[in-house]
């Protein structure tokens, strides 16, 4: 137990407001600790003038909030009894009006009552504590308040419902049988007896290697749907790329948000497509650099794009060769990138544009396609032409990532270190196995994959990690 845990005992009841701080129809105030229901009970009367203590479990009460001098508010208080609530305890929430003023008298009141505030993330962190969730289950409570769009939610609610808590869990029970087995064998160490079979020990190994190497891949996409698809948008000055980034804020109403420590060489924009968040760099300025400002300019929109895993390459055809294209395309081309070259301007055309019968067009697909690149398209920024197609290939990009993912994702950085980790130590217990070390060096790094394994659901966690973690929450979570 660290200090903070002596100082803020989880026998104490604590109080926060729930809901978002400002003016509001309704704000919520919680409770939630063994005193949470008297407490209540001596600063609200039901209209009935029944006594909270006296009601039923998931229940919600109509009446008067007052300190001892004056009514205070009329609200609704639900109550949670026993350990038939979020966080294992029991709770109060009342529903009242959302003023600033009346939040901060029932706060005031609870406090003189016997109530402590409530910690960043202390509810979340209790309902952990009291066996309700698993630790990165709790984790993803946080990721869901914060969700944005489809993709992000999605993930999040699937780590909320447990997401791969099972899978680790069940891991760790197989290994944990296996280290008992190893450890008796230490016991007999004098009689020379295998109790674990080492032929089936090797297979668990490689199931679990399989298990582990599974979701640690899932961690890039688990990040792209968390954080956005980053899309590259590419050209030479006045290809259009501003025209076009500008022409897809429109037309997809965006919620456009601004990136903070975006620097004047590139800009970033997030925007949601098809419920997908894409983040799009306009990384101004790739071409040759002339001077050495300009080759900073050039070297920041490279480390960018090397990040991105859409490159739109825009090109104007009366001031592009194509060979400078298929150079750039294949300098910056990998299997991980999706490229999409973008011919703009194409409301400059007398008859209706065709990539078949534009000779530039032709030269790009025989230079490029198959091998580097999957899609070409014809766009007028400017007029909004056939920016559908831009989108659709955008999404279903997208789609593919999500598709065949429904199997569980890792999306934060803590788990996938842990699981790294505990690959590690796996595959030191192989090579234990396959050099014949004793049982008792074999223990070692089991344990030690054990402890990597249990730190992800909190199975095995200390003061600190908890600490770090729910600190990261907001207070009244
Ligand atoms: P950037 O330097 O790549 O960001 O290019 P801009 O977006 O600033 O565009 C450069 C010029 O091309 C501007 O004058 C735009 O109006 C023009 N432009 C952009 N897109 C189109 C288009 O689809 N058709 C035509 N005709 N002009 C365009």
């Amino acid at each position: 137990m660290n200090h903070l845990n002596n100082i803020n005992s989880t026998n104490d009841t604590i109080v926060a407001l729930a809901t978002a701080i400002g003016v509001g129809a309704i704000a919520v105030i919680r409770l939630s600790g063994n005193k949470a229901i008297d407490i209540a009970d001596k600063i609200f009367s039901t209209v009935h003038g029944k006594r909270l203590i006296e009601m039923p479990s998931h229940t919600v009460h109509l009446g008067t909030l007052k300190s001892k001098t004056e009514v205070i508010d009329e609200c609704l208080a639900t109550i949670f009894k026993g350990q038939k609530s979020y966080t294992g305890e029991p709770v109060v929430e009342f529903s009242c009006h959302g003023s600033s003023y009346i939040v901060q008298e029932i706060i005031k009141l609870c406090l003189q009552e016997g109530c402590r505030l409530a910690e960043a993330g202390e509810f979340t962190k209790r309902a952990f504590l009291n066996g309700k969730l698993a630790l990165n289950q709790a984790e993803a409570v946080a990721d869901l308040i914060i969700s944005d769009s489809y993709a992000s939610h999605q993930v999040a609610l699937q780590q909320m419902r447990g997401g791969f808590t099972t899978e680790i869990e069940h891991l760790r029970k197989e290994l944990l049988n296996f280290v008992s087995l190893i450890e008796l064998e230490l016991d007999f160490s004098e009689e020379d007896v295998a109790f674990a079979d080492r032929e089936q020990f090797r297979k668990l190994l490689t199931t679990i290697k399989t298990t582990i190497e599974r979701l640690l891949h899932s961690f890039s996409v688990g990040n792209v749907l968390k954080n956005g698809i980053a899309v590259a948008i590419v050209g030479k000055p006045n290809a259009g790329k501003s025209t076009l980034l500008n022409a897809l804020l429109n037309e997809e109403r965006a919620i456009v948000s601004d990136i903070a420590g975006t620097t004047r060489d590139t800009i970033e924009e997030t925007l949601h497509i098809g419920g997908i968040s894409f983040r799009f760099i306009d990384t101004a300025g790739i071409r040759e650099a002339k001077d050495q400002i300009e080759a900073i300019g050039v070297q920041k929109a490279k480390e960018k794009m090397a990040l991105a895993h859409i490159l739109l390459y825009l090109y104007d055809e009366n001031d592009n060769k194509p060979d400078e294209i298929i150079s750039f395309i294949k300098e910056n081309y990998r299997k991980d990138l999706k490229i999409i070259l973008l011919h703009n301007k194409i409301d400059q055309y007398e008859a209706t544009y065709s990539d078949s019968l534009s000779n530039f067009d032709a030269t790009l697909k025989a230079a490029l396609m198959p091998e580097y690149t999957t899609t070409l398209l014809g766009i007028s920024a400017r007029d909004h032409q056939n920016l559908d197609l831009l989108t659709k290939e955008l999404t279903a990009y997208a789609n593919t990532l999500v598709v065949g993912n429904n199997a569980a994702i890792v999306t934060n950085l803590r788990h996938y270190e842990a699981l790294k980790e505990a690959l590690q130590a796996i595959e030191k217990v192989e090579e234990g196995l396959a050099l014949n070390l004793s049982g008792d060096l074999l223990a070692i790094d089991l344990r030690e994959a054990l402890y990597h394994l249990g730190s992800i659901t909190g199975a095995v966690t200390n003061d600190e990690v908890l600490g770090h973690i729910f600190s990261k929450f907001c207070i009244g979570k």
